[in-house]
């Protein structure tokens, strides 16, 4: 599929800082809530954190050596993951200090991703070897244990209702209901054709994101229990993260090409159709090629089969020689539409509902930090970028049109 960026909005999010002192691709990196600080975790095995000083330049204040992938924070707490282990540390609070805590020996393998819920005081985590963990961070001990379908590289929890959403390396959504010391399969989602690479939660509106290899994003709708699935087509690479920003309602994606989608979630999108079955045009009737009587009544060749992405309809060539954005049901890019549906999209229909930026590097790993409004990004080149996202410009721009449906 041919793939056309739309035109980028005029004002782009505002590069605040860079931090360009490391030997080696930083995998992690969270923002610290409510001080201009950055706690990275890098492949050259250090997790450093970093304070912005006068200057506006980033200074390491604690740098230390270990063999960690990956880091979550919640305030003065750190928790990284080293092979198959969740060391737990204290920050000082001049950070200038960073003391080891306890020890997690969480998983037989190598440990995916970790996610602190401190509404739980609870460690969740996953690992290599399938294994959905549970830790209590006041005890310390494990509370329990879940076998996986394949390994989980997207963890999400909500508070509320304690469910876990684990996103596999199969392509599959899983929701548990996390108890005390025991969880459930509740549901599985079946959407993307790669890896789950991202997951994204959105307690108000109760909706779960999730990013794929297969460079899409899929909105499901969990609270509004009509089992409605969006894709968000927006991206020509591998997602690598997302986040969603609640006061702006916005979810931010992030690719491997660098690519920055900032979608407006406040516009009511519509699922994309099932693709019909047909053995002729649906347009015009000429028969596709596997449709052996038809082409030996008609003696006509056959055609290739197409689909209309609007209407589903099964069509040839022929009658979809048009593309078209659809936003509103999440084609940012353009996409295949039959001759009637092109007619049918009017110039405010094609309004996008969301804007594109270039990072200018290849993104490994995306941090938005909810007070602030900064957006964190590293990338290969071994750089982290922060950034304001402008989200208030962003929205004045492109509501109003969207709002007059
Ligand atoms: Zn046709
Ligand atoms: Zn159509």
């Amino acid at each position: 599929m041919a793939a056309e960026q739309p035109k980028p909005q005029t004002r782009k999010p505002v590069l605040l800082s860079k931090i360009e002192a490391f030997q080696d691709i930083v995998t992690t990196a969270v923002i610290i809530p409510k001080e201009d600080g950055v706690i990275s975790v890098s492949e050259d095995r250090t997790i450093r954190v970093w304070l912005k000083r006068d200057s506006g330049q980033y200074w390491p204040s604690v740098y230390q050596t270990m063999s960690s992938k990956s880091v979550a924070s919640r305030s003065l707490v750190i928790y990284i993951y080293i092979y198959i282990y969740i060391p737990e540390f204290i920050l000082a609070e001049d950070y200038n200090k960073m003391t080891p805590a306890r020890t997690y020996q969480a998983h037989q393998g190598r440990v995916l991703v970790v996610l602190f819920v401190l509404e739980m005081e609870w460690v969740l985590s996953t690992g290599q070897d399938k294994n959905f963990t549970w830790h209590c961070s006041e005890s310390g001990q494990q509370l329990g244990t879940y076998r996986t379908a394949a390994c989980v590289s997207g963890l999400q929890f909500d508070v509320e209702t304690r469910h876990a959403f684990v996103g596999d390396q199969s392509g599959q959504v899983t929701i548990l209901k996390v108890e005390q010391d025991s969880c459930s399969m509740v549901t599985t989602f079946k959407g993307h054709t790669g890896n789950v690479t991202a997951l994204c939660w959105d307690p108000g509106q109760r909706v779960l994101f999730s990013g794929s290899s297969d460079n899409s994003i899929i909105m499901w709708d969990i609270g509004g229990r009509k089992g409605t699935a969006i894709e968000l087509q927006g991206h020509n690479d591998k997602v690598q993260g997302l986040c969603f920003a609640s006061h702006t309602r916005q979810l931010i994606s992030c690719s491997s090409d660098g690519s920055i989608v900032i979608w407006n979630m406040d516009v009511t999108r519509q699922e994309t159709p099932e693709w019909l079955d047909s053995d002729s045009c649906q347009k015009c009737e000429q028969p596709f090629f596997w449709n052996f009587k038809q082409m030996w009544d008609s003696k006509k060749i056959g055609l290739r089969q197409h689909h209309c992405r609007k209407c589903g309809q099964a069509v040839c060539g022929k009658c979809s020689s048009k593309r078209s954005t659809i936003p509103l049901m999440g084609f940012e890019f353009e996409v295949r539409v039959c001759d009637s549906c092109h007619e049918s999209i009017t110039e405010e229909d094609r309004a996008p509902t969301a804007s594109f930026h270039d990072s200018k590097h290849s993104i490994v790993h995306i941090h938005y930090e909810a007070t602030t409004g900064n957006l964190l990004t590293s990338g290969t080149d071994k750089v982290i970028k922060v950034r304001v996202p402008q989200f208030s410009h962003y929205s004045a721009l492109v509501l109003p049109s969207i709002r007059n449906h």
